[in-house]
């Protein structure tokens, strides 16, 4: 006998068809003697419906403390309702709100991180032989408040349970069957991934390959939880999430997209030491988090630095580097937000030669023309054109992963 999470994403409990559906697989593995422990994410928009409501009441922005005690309550209603319908196949089961199953957290409400999870309450009710039905993204602080995860933060809030409970299996049901090696709805012969690190599922995470919330791959790596990723709507092996995984012949994992971005082109600086210096830290006590940085050879004592950041902060970051207009006593700042990020993930990049020669060729040969690169351990980045950005990654899928 051993002891399963699951959990179970908005799309997967959307209606009552569904959680029904869900139910059976919760109470088939039930009936072979395990220990369950499920978590389930609100009802298919359900969030974000409760986001506008409170946007229509309050449009200046109801406050933190009030959006978790609104947003919480989504996965109240999954919780109980999942429950309800394991109960009805004849399965015992509890739903358990995050603060009844002893998640802990700190005061960042709407971003909460758990401190701990005191698992009591759940290991009660294993006890009693009940399936265990938590709502997922939220707990409780020292003021007794709800607090919620950020959004996506079910994902979480399993691997919290599993990492505690030291479960033997953290599956995470969700509407797409796996991780592919490229976003399958733009390249069609994208392959399902059987496996992947940590750090590559990471990297593809972070580059926008939303099927694992990222909080909770850093939180699987840290306490080795192994993570299953699949679907509830089929019976197909999924991808499994662990530490190593042999790489075989290939080299690369998997190819990302990420469009959530602007560059910043900094031109005409008087070339002397420090100005990278006085830029990235004005940028940093901003809160900005700079990702590619290119800076060209100085030229007649002057020279440019281009470098990459997330959309939403491109006006903060004009303004940061406005404000030191005086001191750098640069020509222009100027930014594109027509841009995009192609990545290619896989532990083996560093190790192998000749993985950025055939990423480029492979856009040369489309006639896409690069902006910035960068290169790191398991992942090599270009930037491009926004429009340039689905036929870059089509053909750099294409000439990596056969
Ligand atoms: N319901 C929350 C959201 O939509 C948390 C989750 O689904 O993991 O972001
Ligand atoms: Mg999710």
């Amino acid at each position: 006998m051993s002891l399963i999470v699951k959990k179970f994403g908005g799309t997967s409990v959307a209606d009552a068809q569904r959680l029904n559906h869900v139910a059976k697989l919760i109470v088939g593995d039930y009936k072979k003697g395990h220990d369950i422990v499920v978590v389930v994410s609100a009802q298919g928009d359900h969030t974000d419906r409760l986001i506008n409501q409170a946007a229509e009441i309050n449009p200046d922005g109801a406050s933190k403390r009030e959006m978790d005690v609104l947003m919480s309550a989504g996965e109240q209603i999954s919780a109980s309702l999942l429950a309800m319908a394991i109960e009805a196949m004849g399965c015992p089961a509890v739903s358990l709100m995050g603060w009844q199953a002893g998640f802990k957290t700190d005061s960042n409400y709407t971003f909460a991180r758990i401190k701990r999870l005191e698992p009591d309450r759940i290991k009660a009710e294993l006890a009693k032989k009940n399936v265990v039905v938590i709502a997922g993204f939220q707990g409780i602080n020292q003021y007794d408040d709800i607090t919620t995860f950020g959004r996506g933060g079910s994902d979480t809030s399993a691997v919290a349970v599993a990492a505690t409970l030291k479960a033997n299996l953290c599956q995470i049901y969700t509407d797409v069957d796996g991780v592919y090696t490229a976003d399958p709805r733009l390249v069609t012969n994208a392959k399902k991934i059987p496996v992947i690190t940590y750090d590559e599922m990471l990297e593809l995470a972070s580059l926008g390959a939303q099927v694992l919330n990222s909080r909770s791959v850093e939180m699987a790596k840290k306490y080795n939880v192994e993570l299953e990723v699949r679907s509830s709507f089929t019976d197909e092996p999924g991808t499994l999430v662990k530490e190593n995984v042999k790489m075989e012949k290939m080299v690369i994992r998997g190819v990302a997209k990420d469009t959530d971005l602007s560059t910043i082109y900094i031109t005409g600086l008087n070339d002397a030491p420090g100005i990278a210096f006085k830029i990235f830290n004005r940028l940093a006590q901003h809160g900005i988090v700079v990702d590619l940085i290119m800076h060209t050879a100085e030229s007649h004592g002057k020279t440019d630095i281009m470098f990459s950041i997330k959309g939403s902060d491109c006006t903060e970051a004009i303004k940061a580097i406005e404000s030191l207009r005086d001191s750098l006593n640069f020509e222009a700042v100027e930014h594109d937000d027509d841009v995009a990020k192609i990545s290619v993930v896989g532990s083996g990049i560093a190790s192998h030669p000749g993985v950025a020669a055939k990423m480029f060729e492979a856009l040369y040969e489309y006639g896409i023309s690069i902006k910035m690169i960068a290169t790191g351990e398991i992942k090599l980045s270009v930037i491009v054109a926004a429009k340039d950005a689905d036929r870059g990654v089509k053909a750099v899928h294409d000439a990596f992963i056969q």
